[in-house]
């Protein structure tokens, strides 16, 4: 594994995405200060980035502003056709983004390629939403008036990024604002700047004018401060833990800005006795191991019905076995290394309570050996509602299977938690998919599948899992504001 992501990087094309220079109104700083990126696999350091400070930020946001009227009044379909070359730029360096992907998150490269192909699709289709950011005629409860609603776009819009996603995390937010005619400033993740800088390289190259599209990088704290105060920031969207979300929540009280946050998960898992043992099997693993285990729509409290439950963890376990640990730059990797370490710990702090507390831990022990921030697939078998791992989100390739008996209290068990970003139910029954799709508290329900993504669909959480919508045709409505203009006296 040793310098293989190096290796990579040093083989790529375009030298250009491995410079580490930030992107502030049109210029590319590689500054004095200077943070560096590391493989999570190895520790090894690949590259090193520009290290932004606050005054940055205040130049970035005053860029930000001086462009806002030109790009707001550009045609729509103008501002589609750049949307729609930047995405296509993407797809022409898949292959290298990837790369960078997998060598500073660590996901499997056939994730990343996938990954990248998902990003540059918000583009395309926030290019044509644009285009169809319709308002309303009302019809009138006064005599001889006309009454309309317009939208407009908001202002500057700012965009706080995890390292999970970090290119589809951006664009579905870019290409949301940009389509709305707002400039976007992107902080993205310390761990995965490489991404993002490169993304910005093709912007660039797609003819996003300048103080249009810019990425900062360095101190999230720093950085977020002055995106939080300045007044001439109009929206904030986040996405990373419900923790820092609630602190940008209450940071942009001060000057009321229009936020939206897509915070943790803890998705339920129904499996009814009904199922295709092999089905539910099947969607489990997709939706348990995706992005080894670091996505926010991972199942994290698989609940099986207790007639198949015993049937249903031999041939999960069987299914786990088959998994390769390793580097994501090896082709027969499936299971990555966890991106932080941190996320690294509290899958073995979960696992070491859950087996503290009784349940049956299952595991191939092959992670652990290749360094700190590998994570072994891990079943844990009788899990109950105690343990930490049923009360709070993984984030990790450790799956918790918990028996229940009936419907209702599977649903009752199931919204205990506070989190409410995404659910699966597997049953054979058309009463109780339907049943089951109105009563589970969360934004997003996959009946019978474990793939429902995509930006078609209104991606977005609720209760503290967040706030707002990214994706599908209200995705741009977080960068657009509603004008109510009524025309009176019209009488001839
Ligand atoms: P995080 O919330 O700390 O990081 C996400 C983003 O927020 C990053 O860009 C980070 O630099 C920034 N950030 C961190 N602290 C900040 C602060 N005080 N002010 C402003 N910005 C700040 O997430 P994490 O600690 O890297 O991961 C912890 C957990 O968060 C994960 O285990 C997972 O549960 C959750 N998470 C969820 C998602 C998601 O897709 N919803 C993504 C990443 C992490």
């Amino acid at each position: 594994m040793i310098a293989l992501a190096a290796r990579h990087l040093q083989s790529l094309r375009r030298r250009d995405f491995v410079a580490g220079a930030a992107f502030i109104d049109g210029r590319w700083i590689v500054g004095d200060q200077r943070d560096v990126v590391v493989d999570p696999a190895t520790g090894e350091e690949i590259a090193d980035v520009a290290r932004c400070s606050a005054s940055d930020m205040d130049l970035a946001i005053a860029a930000a502003e001086r462009s806002f009227g030109a790009w707001r009044d550009l045609l729509p379909s103008r501002r589609g056709e750049i949307l729609r070359s930047w995405a296509s730029l993407m797809r022409d360096c898949s292959e290298e983004l990837a790369i960078l992907v997998t060598a500073e998150q660590g996901k499997p490269l056939a994730e990343a390629r996938h990954e990248i192909v998902y990003g540059a699709g918000f583009l395309d289709w926030f290019a044509a939403e644009g285009e169809r950011a319709y308002g309303e005629t009302i019809p009138s409860h006064k005599p001889a008036s006309l009454l309309h609603v317009r939208k407009q776009a908001i202002g500057v819009a700012a965009a706080i990024t995890p390292w999970n996603f970090p290119v589809a995390m951006i664009t579905r937010k870019a290409g949301a604002a940009l389509a709305a005619g707002c400039p976007i400033i992107v902080k993205p993740a310390p761990e995965t700047p490489l991404s993002a800088l490169a993304v910005a390289r093709l912007a660039e190259e797609a003819g996003l004018p300048r103080g249009v599209f810019q990425v900062l990088v360095g101190d999230p704290v720093a950085l977020s401060a002055p995106l939080l105060r300045d007044t001439r920031v109009r929206a904030l969207s986040f996405t990373g833990s419900t923790q820092v979300g609630r602190l940008l929540l209450e940071g942009a009280a001060e000057t009321v800005k229009k936020v939206s946050l897509e915070l943790g998960g803890h998705a339920p898992f129904l499996v009814f006795d009904d199922v295709d043992l092999h089905k539910a099997v099947k969607g489990a693993m997709d939706a348990k191991f995706a992005t080894s285990g670091q996505d926010c729509l991972a199942a994290n409290r698989i609940y099986v019905q207790r007639g198949i439950y015993g049937d249903f963890v031999e041939a999960f376990a069987a299914a786990m076995a088959q998994l390769e640990v390793g580097h994501g730059l090896e082709p027969t990797t499936d299971i990555g290394p966890m991106t932080k370490l941190s996320v690294a710990s509290k899958c073995k702090a979960q696992i070491d309570d859950a087996a503290a507390r009784g349940a049956q831990v299952m595991s191939a022990k092959q992670g652990e050996r290749l360094g700190p921030n590998f994570v072994s697939p891990t079943l844990l078998a009788k899990v109950t509602d105690s343990m930490l791992i049923a009360r709070e989100e993984t984030f990790g390739p450790v799956a918790a299977v918990l028996p229940f008996d009936t419907e209702e209290e599977v649903v009752a068990r199931t919204n205990t938690s506070e989190m409410g970003l995404a659910a699966y139910v597997y049953t054979d029954s058309l009463r109780r998919a339907l049943r089951l799709s109105e009563s589970i508290e969360c934004g997003m329900v996959g009946i019978n599948t474990a793939s429902f993504t995509g930006p078609p669909i209104p991606f977005g959480g609720w209760k503290q899992s967040g706030l707002g919508r990214e994706g599908s045709r209200h995705g741009i409505d977080e960068y657009m504001e509603l004008k109510y203009v009524c025309f009176g006296d019209l009488a001839a």
